[in-house]
């Protein structure tokens, strides 16, 4: 007998008929024996409506009604899917945050879960209940309704396999598991077995909208065992996040290839090559609360120097903004932006232990004719941007030169 968390997302109780094909899946693990949690996200396009239906009754809606809100697409599908197991004779009984006693602090619309009461959910269990929480919120110590931030019902799940000390949570969502890379853009992906904690933070960072990053990083943390699977196949053993210990065979080199096209690029041609020149620059940027993704600062010559730095799309119009102000502080000959900018990004641990991975990546690229205009790396990342119209061609032949195609 096994514990289970299992979390569904929008798209796998988007309609009463899915609903009620979640229930039959559960209700076949307890048949086999498992004690079974259910976490359920709010049916798909539900919690989009819930908060333009705020904006409409108030431009600036305040942060704890706005919770009030928004926590009541997950209280909908907690109470359908406990009817729909009902009606197959499964006991089920739903919950929503506060109810479990999911205690968050109080950071409305982006709370972070402190503490999990887990004897009431162990009571109902032991009594051969399903448990039907509602993912996304919590409540904080004065009683108000919190949530945790845009796709937040992953986190609930793994934190509730963390307090329970569940012997599996399983992700059910509307892809079989992780892939190399986007199959739309390449067809030869392959969906990967398991992939390291280490990897899936970096591809989650990276723009793969598979986890919400937050999730990755509690699971790490309390060690939970994590799996990625499809609510639409009856079988299929999904993708398992390990922990890089436990995998014995020998690592591919790169796990995946992930990409990102919402990047543009701000130059500082001509600034002064003068100590504090990159604070002078991002200072300004940072207390206009703009991400700053990538950086470069060239060799300088003869005192000047051109740096450049790559923000969201969005944020490129008042990034400019924030430069011109500060024009005379930077003292830079000229700005310049470019909003066709793409990153692409390959992934692995195995790059710790092989040399040559960024000289192969870098000779894919220049065959191509793809020129590199920025780089950035971790241990076990490399990243570059290029032009968007390229962006495509790169992932394609990154991912046959890595081999990624080949099981
Ligand atoms: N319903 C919430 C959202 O759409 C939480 C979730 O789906 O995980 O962000
Ligand atoms: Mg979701």
């Amino acid at each position: 007998m096994a514990l289970i968390v299992q979390k569904y997302g929008g798209t796998s109780v988007g309609t009463p008929e899915r609903i009620k094909n979640v229930a039959e899946r559960v209700a076949r693990f307890q048949a086999r024996g498992d004690q079974v949690i259910v976490v359920v996200s709010a049916m798909s396009g539900e919690t989009n409506r819930l908060i333009a239906l705020c904006k409409e009754v108030a431009a600036a809606p305040d942060p704890r009604e706005l919770d009030v809100v928004v926590s009541t697409g997950e209280q909908v599908t907690i109470g359908l899917l406990c009817m729909a197991l009902h009606d197959i004779g499964i006991k089920a009984k739903s919950y929503t945050g506060s109810q479990v006693r999911i205690l968050t602090d109080s950071a409305h619309t982006k709370a972070r879960i402190l503490n999990i009461d887990e004897a009431p959910i162990r009571k109902d269990l032991d009594e051969g209940n399903v448990v039907v929480v509602a993912g996304f919120q919590g409540v904080d110590e004065h009683g108000s309704i919190t949530t945790l931030g845009r796709g937040g019902s992953d986190t609930t799940g793994v934190a509730l396999a963390a307090a329970l000390k569940a012997d599996e949570c399983q992700i059910y969502t509307d892809v079989d598991g992780v892939y190399t890379t986007d199959p739309r853009v390449v067809p030869e992906a392959r969906k990967l077995d398991t992939i390291t904690f280490e990897e899936m933070l970096e591809l989650a960072s990276l723009g793969s909208k598979v986890l919400q990053i937050r999730s990755v990083e509690f699971a790490g943390k309390y060690k939970v065992k994590l799996r990625v699977l499809s609510s639409f196949q009856e079988e299929g053993a999904g993708t398992l996040i390990t922990v890089e210990e436990d995998q014995n065979m020998e690592q591919p080199v790169i796990s995946g290839i992930a990409f990102n096209r919402d990047e543009a690029k701000l130059t500082v041609v001509g600034a002064p090559d003068k100590p504090g020149i990159a604070y002078q620059i991002l200072g300004p940027i940072a207390d206009a609360n703009i991400d700053v993704d990538m950086i470069i600062q060239n060799v300088g010559h003869d005192g000047a120097t051109d740096f450049s730095f790559t923000v969201a799309r969005g944020d490129l119009g008042k990034a400019m903004k924030v430069l011109e102000t500060h024009r005379g502080q930077i003292g830079a000959r000229a700005f310049e932006s470019d909003n066709t900018m793409a990153k692409v990004s390959i992934v692995g641990v195995g790059m710790r232990s092989h040399p040559g991975v960024a000289s192969l990546m870098f000779r894919t690229l220049a065959e191509e004719g793809i020129n590199i205009q920025m780089i950035s790396t971790s241990e076990i990342k490399i990243s570059v941007a290029i032009e968007e119209k390229y962006l495509e061609l790169a992932v394609r032949v990154l991912h046959k030169a890595f081999k990624l195609d080949e099981a």
